[in-house]
């Protein structure tokens, strides 16, 4: 068996402690004529032998423990601190993975899992559950007239009314470029037609100042209720069709499966 230098040093103190008592008891021993005989000399030796075993013990224990339990105390505080900002940079990079930069919203991966763990919780309890895409209107124009970082502008404006308008258990993210989507449980198909057509009249309201013009933007809406044994990406499709519905009939609307 190994031992550290810290605990070779520990056992060191000890006898020096141990070896220092045994004088000490002799030299009590001696002066009063107990089971040590040898009168008031040996039990001056004795002492002398006990207080220099004490000294020992002392410079042992200042010089050669304290310094390593000390240097342990340091290295483990810094590791610790180490550990704490290693995990930190771990929660950032796992927020970061499911933020869109752009807009802070949830990104497409969050989405897709949300999407997968809601249809699975939800297939257990029989409530509804609803799913909406909402793309900008002819939102190249904007990048076109105006530039990327006006269309980027609008983007972030478009999300923060998004938003507003999502309650603490809607899923909202934005899927990729100037397409969003809403996963909100336990919804009817009226009350989410009801929600994603307020949306769409928000955004519509919206006024986004550049230099001396005010932009306006529209967006359309698809949605679809999921009926219980459709696969996530079915549900998905479904409401990408009803998009592409919305879009043909002339944008600024929201149609439903
Ligand atoms: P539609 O009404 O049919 O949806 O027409 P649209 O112009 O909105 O659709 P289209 O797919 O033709 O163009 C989408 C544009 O979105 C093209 C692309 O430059 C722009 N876009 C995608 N991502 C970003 C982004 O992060 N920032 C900006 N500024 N523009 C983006
Ligand atoms: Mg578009
Ligand atoms: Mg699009």
């Amino acid at each position: 068996m190994r031992f550290h230098k810290a605990e070779l040093f520990f056992f060191l103190l000890m006898f020096f402690v141990g070896i220092s008592g045994a004088f000490s008891l002799a030299a009590y021993s001696a002066a009063t004529g107990g089971f040590m005989v040898g009168g008031v000399e040996s039990a001056a030796s004795f002492s002398f032998m006990a207080m220099v075993l004490s000294g020992l013990s002392a410079v042992c224990g200042c010089f050669l423990v304290y310094p390593i339990m000390s240097r342990g105390v340091r290295e483990r505080g810094k590791l610790q601190k180490m550990t704490e900002s290693l995990s930190v940079r771990s929660l950032t990079l796992e927020h970061a993975a499911v933020t869109d930069s752009l807009t802070g919203m949830f990104n497409r991966r969050y989405f897709d899992d949300a999407l997968a763990e809601y249809l699975q919780a939800f297939g257990h309890i029989d409530k509804p559950i609803g799913m909406v895409i909402l793309d900008l209107d002819h939102f190249k124009a904007v990048n076109d007239t105006h530039g990327h970082d006006v269309g980027d502008k609008v983007l972030r404006q478009v999300a923060e009314c998004l938003q507003v308008f999502t309650r603490y258990h809607d899923v909202l993210a934005r899927l990729g470029g100037e397409e969003f989507a809403i996963l909100s449980p336990n919804i009817t198909e009226r009350q989410l037609y009801t929600l994603s057509d307020r949306i769409r009249q928000a955004v519509s309201e919206l006024q986004i100042p550049h230099g001396n013009v005010t932009l306006k933007v529209t967006v359309s809406a698809g949605l679809a209720i999921w009926d219980g044994v459709e696969s996530g990406e079915e549900l998905y499709r479904r409401a990408d069709k009803q998009l592409y519905e919305a879009k043909r009939q002339g944008r600024n609307r929201v149609c439903a499966a």
